[in-house]
């Protein structure tokens, strides 16, 4: 008589493995070891559940052709052959799952492999020792004590798995959390109902369903693959760093990212821009394995070299899977990518040049969260680093650069800067004569930021209009609360950045926000560092002009550094001539020095224009400057440039 719930339930278990086969080779995610230990675990119980229904059958028959015994001896010992290693398998699949693969050392990895060893030696043993089971005379199956070894084997594999999971919990994704528990609920009460119940054979069957739940969750990689390029994106990233970051001390991240994307975007749009990304994808693909790559933004990707598995060797899984790890360094990956980026790219018909910038960084050496990765990822790079590969130090700009950027945004909404107030004075008597408005950036992360570091920030975020009006307002404030009048100064300062004169409206928008605080033009002077290029001048030119008209004076800053200064000084308009601290601190170290600043006060005065000298310190340089006769001095021998109510106490007390 054929047990038929028993081959009910193992022919269950074997459609629900075949299917999950057919559908894993159908999605072709085939090629990661976690892939290949899972296509391992449903072969097992397929082959299982198939030699289960055929010893059912064949016991059922044996007495009536006594060769039958032969073929269920067979099957009994692939059963038990396969069986043994399915535990194993478990203990591995969530050992990929948490990637704590990669951590094993040769040493351990081999200590851990000794159950599966000992109980593969019974099973082998067993048609000559009869440990594990035999067939007794009349050919009933009889088990032997060589299976409980077996079951102890299988059970050090599960409680293994299960203390590998709660050891990374934190590490794991709320997904693979569910499915984790899922998958060893499962197993566990398909094994418990088939010991207490002997009639009922679910083990396998609780081990498909198992198997099931992993496909629709841990094995599906939906949201987590580009479907175009099976390319990892984003989230995938974020997911693997935290599991990264839990299990290595150290990694190496190649960024590789095209410059030139937002003009093949202009040109032809997202479609190419697609075709680039699989262009690109599959060319990484021939470097490195997929699941290193992530397409985390259009035109950037992420590599990610995990340095325990590349050099200490071929661990468990490398060992056994070569082909699934790497042999090339991160230089060599990176010099492949330079080679590659060299020569044009074949877009539909066109043939493009992508531009690239490759950056190499290690963790935790120069990143040292996975906030800091994602920082990186969308960092600005000047155009004097484009197109070359950054390491080391370079990456400490970077860093520090997207944490001003970052710095600016919160600047902006709460309320983080502040205009400082720097006084200036009569170089005659020394009273006062003037203050510069210079902006401060006051941040709860990065503390005081200057304006050297975040005025070309804010110029390259496109903010700077919205800064400098920020700065005008403040100082149109200040002039409304009659300090020009009370103090006798002449005006106040404030910088304006050249990129922002040549915007068109610039001049309407500069008078429309000073007479809305209805604050006369001549208490105000611009300071403007010249560095436009000559088509640009006249524009200048033009804009100076008009403010002029509506009486709003003209400085020049820091003469002595650039090298049009000459020429502006000439044809621009300006009341005063600004002479940039080197220029000043360069007089007293040598002759040369010395030279230049005579003769640069000499011509100047000439013009007939007016000179302020900054960066004044000591009282010898006020005394080199009165033999000079220039007009007004700035520096901290005075006052530093302090907030406004400090700057009100520090001219009432000189009083
Ligand atoms: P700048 O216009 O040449 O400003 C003078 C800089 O020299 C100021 O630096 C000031 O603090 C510093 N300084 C003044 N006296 C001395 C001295 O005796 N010794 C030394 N060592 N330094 C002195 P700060 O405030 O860091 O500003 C740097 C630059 O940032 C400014 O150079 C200006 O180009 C720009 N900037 C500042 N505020 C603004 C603003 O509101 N808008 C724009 N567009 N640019 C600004
Ligand atoms: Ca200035
Ligand atoms: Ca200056």
């Amino acid at each position: 008589m054929v047990n038929e719930f028993h081959v009910g339930l193992n022919a269950a278990a074997l459609l629900l493995a075949l299917t999950l086969l057919i559908f894993t080779f159908i999605r072709k995610r085939t090629d990661r070891a976690q892939n290949v230990v899972f296509l391992l675990m449903l072969t097992a119980i397929l082959i299982n559940s198939s030699t289960e229904i055929i010893s059912e059958f064949v016991f059922a028959y044996q007495k009536a052709n006594p060769g039958f015994l032969v073929v269920r001896q067979i099957t009994t010992f692939l059963y038990f052959f396969v069986h043994s290693m399915l535990a194993l398998f478990f203990a591995l699949y969530v050992g990929c799952v948490t990637r704590v693969i990669t951590k094993i050392s040769d040493r351990r990895s081999f200590v851990y492999s000794i159950p599966f060893i000992v109980s593969e030696i019974f099973v082998i043993t067993n048609p000559f020792l009869h440990l594990v089971y035999y067939f007794d005379e009349d050919g009933r199956f009889t088990r032997n004590w060589g299976e409980a070894v077996i079951y102890i084997a299988a059970a050090i594999y599960m409680v293994l798995g299960l203390v590998v999971m709660l050891h990374l919990w934190e590490g794991l994704t709320i997904r693979k959390r569910w499915s984790l528990i899922y998958f060893f609920g499962m197993v566990i009460v398909g094994l418990v109902i088939q010991l207490l119940y002997k009639d009922i054979k679910s083990e396998l069957y609780g081990e498909a369903l198992a198997m099931l739940g992993v496909v629709m969750t841990i094995e599906t990689e939906d949201g987590l693959v580009e479907p175009v390029t099976g390319i990892y994106n984003r989230t995938a990233l974020h997911a693997d760093l935290q599991n990264y970051r839990r299990l290595t001390s150290e990694l190496e991240l190649i960024f590789v990212r095209i410059t030139n994307m937002d003009n093949i975007l202009r040109n032809s749009g997202t479609k190419d821009i697609n075709r680039l990304t699989d262009e690109v994808s599959e060319y990484l693909k021939t470097l490195i394995h997929r699941y290193y790559i992530y397409n985390v933004d259009p035109g950037q990707f992420v590599i990610i070299k995990n340095i325990d598995v590349g050099d200490k060797g071929r661990k468990i899984m490398g060992r056994l899977f070569k082909n699934f790890e790497t042999s090339l360094t991160t230089d060599e990956i990176i010099a492949g990518i330079r080679e590659r980026f060299n020569e044009e790219w074949q877009i539909g018909k066109y043939s493009i040049k992508l531009d690239t910038t490759i950056i190499k960084a290690e963790f935790p050496d120069n990143l040292s969260s996975s906030d800091e990765i994602f920082f990186l990822i969308n960092s600005f790079v000047p155009s004097n680093l484009q197109g070359k590969v950054l390491s080391g130090r370079d990456l400490d700009f970077l860093m520090r650069r997207t944490a001003v950027e970052q710095a600016v945004n919160r600047g902006l909404m709460e309320k983080g800067f502040e205009v400082y107030y720097q006084p200036t004075y009569n170089l005659s008597d020394l009273k006062l004569h003037g203050a510069e408005a210079l902006l401060r950036l006051h941040d709860k992360e990065l503390g005081n930021v200057f304006p050297d570091e975040f005025i070309p920030v804010v110029e390259q975020m496109g903010l700077i209009d919205e800064v400098d009006d920020y700065v005008l307002r403040c100082v149109c404030e200040f002039i409304n609360t009659g300090v020009i009048q009370k103090y006798n100064m002449a005006s106040i300062n404030v910088n304006l950045s050249v990129l922002q004169c040549m915007r068109n409206g610039f001049v309407e928008r500069i008078t429309d926000i000073v007479k809305g605080y209805g604050v006369p033009a001549e208490y105000i002077t611009f300071e403007i560092t010249e560095s436009v290029g000559a088509d640009d001048y006249d524009k200048l030119m033009k804009v100076m002009e008009r403010l002029r008209e509506a009486g709003f004076r003209f400085a020049m800053d820091d003469y002595g550094t650039g090298y049009s200064n000459m020429r502006s000084v000439f044809s621009l308009n300006y009341d005063f001539i600004k002479i940039d601290k080197s220029i000043l601190w360069g007089a007293e170290e040598s002759e040369l020095g010395r030279i230049i600043l005579e003769n640069s006060v000499k011509m100047i005065k000439e013009m007939n224009k007016r000179i302020v000298v900054e960066g004044v310190e000591t009282e010898e340089q006020i005394n080199m400057l009165r033999t000079l006769e220039v007009d007004f001095l700035q520096g901290f021998y005075f006052s530093k440039p302090v907030p406004k109510n400090e700057f009100v106490r520090l001219v009432e007390a000189a009083r």
